[in-house]
């Protein structure tokens, strides 16, 4: 039985019409197969279907073969045809989601000069995030897989063959069993489903059994099954597909695991106050660490003002980042001892050294304790202005920590992780959710919501991004808003909603042309017009920018005509000023925000703000740095935003600092 038709399904039979289209052929007896040319697939892998490359107005036909042959011609027809109607949306539909990069951290080249080894026997990276961690090393380093390498005899491919086909049950019965966990969080439970039909799909099972009958062994068969699988994927030039190829990678690589019996460490298994080790870690992987767990973070790369250090700053753990090679001295080591102030980690530390460090422990608590007392100051210049010390923020479940520390409002809310969290683009009124119950945590202070900033060390899954030179020089922040204003304007339409809060403002990231300010009003304005004809209540926010390219401190006077405030990115602009990229550890001598290039390019942003009587603030890491502060007061900065931790230091010396200059 065949039949042919035109495919009217819109951008083709990728991503979720094809999962659609293959859980439609799983529910028939008959053996079905698409063809599409020469070319004919199973129409129950949807591996094989995605390869196929089916475009909307495509010609294909239907081949069904078995008792329900017509039933089964049938109903792919219609939906190839008529792809809205008949089919519900379920929980295998996760398998068409993009799953986010199992990122396989690579040796970094850095060098030897970076990490040189101090007196005491301890090694030295970037000071990350303050704080002292004493406590049992978890090291998270991916297992090695070291395939067998031989040639099998041929009695030896059957049990080969059975051996591979076992590891497979294994482990779908442990992805099942984590999808059956409560503790596993909806955005996860997506990648695991999706990874999980991988594993299952014929595509990988196939080749891996044909390489195996070629007289490979399992390891070696499903390496080289999936490479030539995930090259057919890169080969579609299709930033989707591309995806594709590391989720057959990444499953691989499990399977692989499983063949030899090893696991890799498991983030949720770390222990009450463990040292995180590792060669590289994502920042969406630490943000969903158990990170009440963690009394530290230790990694080869990154650098101050990477996002790991951000995350480790916000939530208190002390962190020592970049240091090279040096990290694998960390790798087999029972303890660890770091200092988050001065970069040093120290491995098995000797009794003094413990000693030495719990004294420093408890005397950091103590002051800790101490600084509870500056929770309610409101810092005031000698003229009345307030100096609003705010709360830099990345999700609602660090807002109670900024409430307790005293935060004025939030001085910049990173939208990514809402982005990052979900397999989905989150839904308008998620968002809209999401920024009014941020503006109602802090009724009486500004909240500054910053629009999607993803590109750079920064990307996310459901856009697809186009491989870079210089990702940080690319399509990021608000260039990327601006080309996909399908995204863009969600998100304006869910702050337009959530500014019935009054207290709610808009800044824009990545900001270089003043061009890219008066689109996006455009956008606010048809946004705002599309909502009054909706009926749905929506309020005006004013808008700012971030001064964090240096187009924006030399433009900042065009810049300062088009908006209300500006706010100094200090991580981006130093990386910028200082042409020294913000994760690099080789260059982190130079991506200094108190180099004299970096404080002249504030004071002229500073100086136009002023010139045009908008307020201008610091949303950088450097606004929390002391040595730096009385520098920003007297530019006229009038609001330092940072992590929660930093706060009550801040309001100390502000008071401090205020009270002798009046
Ligand atoms: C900055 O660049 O200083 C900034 C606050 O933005 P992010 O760190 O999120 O790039
Ligand atoms: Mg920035």
């Amino acid at each position: 039985m065949e039949r042919s038709t035109i495919v009217r399904v819109q951008d083709g039979l990728h991503a979720r019409p094809a999962t659609r289209f293959v859980r439609l052929a799983k529910g028939f007896e008959s053996d079905v197969e698409i063809v599409k040319g020469e070319k004919a697939v199973s129409a129950k892998s949807s591996v094989k279907l995605m390869l196929l490359g089916v475009k909307e107005n495509d010609e294909v036909s239907i081949r069904a073969d078995g008792a329900d042959a017509i039933e089964a011609v049938d109903a792919l027809i219609a939906y190839l045809e008529n792809p809205l109607s008949g089919v519900e949306e379920g929980a295998g539909e996760s398998a068409t989601q993009p799953v986010p990069p199992q990122k396989e951290p690579a040796p970094k080249k850095v060098d030897a000069e970076a990490s040189p080894p101090v007196a005491d026997g301890g090694i030295h990276g970037v000071a990350a995030s303050a704080g002292l961690g004493l406590g049992p090393v978890f090291a998270h380093f991916p297992q090695q897989i070291v395939p067998a390498n031989k040639t099998l005899s041929a009695d030896e491919i059957a049990p080969e063959k059975k051996r591979f086909e076992d590891a497979i049950v294994r482990l779908q019965e442990k992805l099942d069993r984590s999808l059956a966990s409560d503790g596993m969080q909806e955005s996860d439970r997506g990648i695991v489903a999706a990874l999980r039909d991988i594993a299952s799909d014929d595509a990988l099972r196939d080749e891996t059994l044909a390489a195996i009958d070629g007289g490979l062994d399992a390891v070696s068969a499903v390496i080289a099954a999936s490479s030539r699988l995930a090259d057919d994927f890169r080969k579609l030039d299709d930033a989707y597909m591309a995806a594709r190829a590391e989720d057959m990678e990444s499953i691989a690589r499990q399977i692989c695991l499983t063949l030899l019996g090893q696991e890799d460490a498991r983030l949720d298994d770390i222990p009450d106050g463990a040292i995180l080790v590792a060669e590289d870690i994502g920042a969406w992987d630490l943000a969903r660490a158990p990170l009440k767990r963690l009394g530290g973070v230790v990694c080869g790369h990154g650098g101050a003002t990477s996002h790991v250090a951000i995350i480790a700053r916000t939530h208190g753990i002390p962190a020592v980042l970049g240091l090279g090679e040096a990290v694998n001295q960390l790798r087999e080591a029972k303890e660890a001892a770091i200092d988050g102030h001065t970069g040093q980690v120290v491995v098995e530390p000797d009794a003094a050294t413990r000693a030495r460090f719990d004294e420093m422990i408890g005397a950091a608590a103590r002051e800790k304790e101490a600084l509870k007392a500056y929770k309610d100051v409101v810092p005031r210049r000698a003229d009345g202005t307030v100096i609003q010390v705010a709360a830099n923020l990345g999700s609602l479940e660090e807002v109670e920590a900024a409430q307790e520390a005293g935060a004025m409002g939030v001085g910049l809310f990173r939208t990514e992780l809402l982005f990052m969290r979900h397999m989905h683009l989150p839904s308008e009124d998620m968002q809209a959710e999401t920024y009014a119950e941020l503006a109602r945590a802090f009724p009486d202070h500004p909240v500054i919501v910053r629009t999607l900033d993803i590109g750079g060390d920064k990307p996310i899954s459901g856009v697809e991004f186009p491989e870079e030179e210089n990702p940080f020089l690319g399509w990021r922040g608000i260039r990327m808003c601006l080309d996909r204003t399908d995204i863009f304007k969600v998100q304006l339409r869910a702050l337009l909603r959530a500014a019935v809060h009054g207290n709610l403002r808009v800044m824009l990231p990545m900001v270089s042309d003043v061009e890219e300010v008066r689109r996006t009003r455009a956008l606010i304005d048809e946004c705002a017009a599309e909502l009054k004809a909706e009926g749905v209540a929506c309020g005006e926010f004013p808008l700012g920018v971030m001064i964090e390219t240096p187009a924006a401190v030399f433009g900042a006077a065009a810049l300062a005509k088009e908006v209300s405030f500006f706010s100094i990115g200090t991580n981006d602009l130093t990386q910028y000023v200082m042409a020294a990229d913000r994760l690099n550890p080789s260059v982190a001598n130079l991506n200094d925000a108190a180099h004299p290039a970096v404080m002249a390019a504030v004071e002229q942003a500073a100086k136009a703000a002023m010139d045009a009587g908008i307020e201008i603030g610091m949303c950088g890491e450097a606004a929390a740095r002391g040595d730096l502060i009385p520098e920003f007061i007297r530019m006229g900065l009038t609001e330092l935003s940072m992590s929660p931790a930093s706060i009550q230091a801040t309001k100390k010396q502000l008071s401090e600092l205020l009270e002798t200059a009046a």
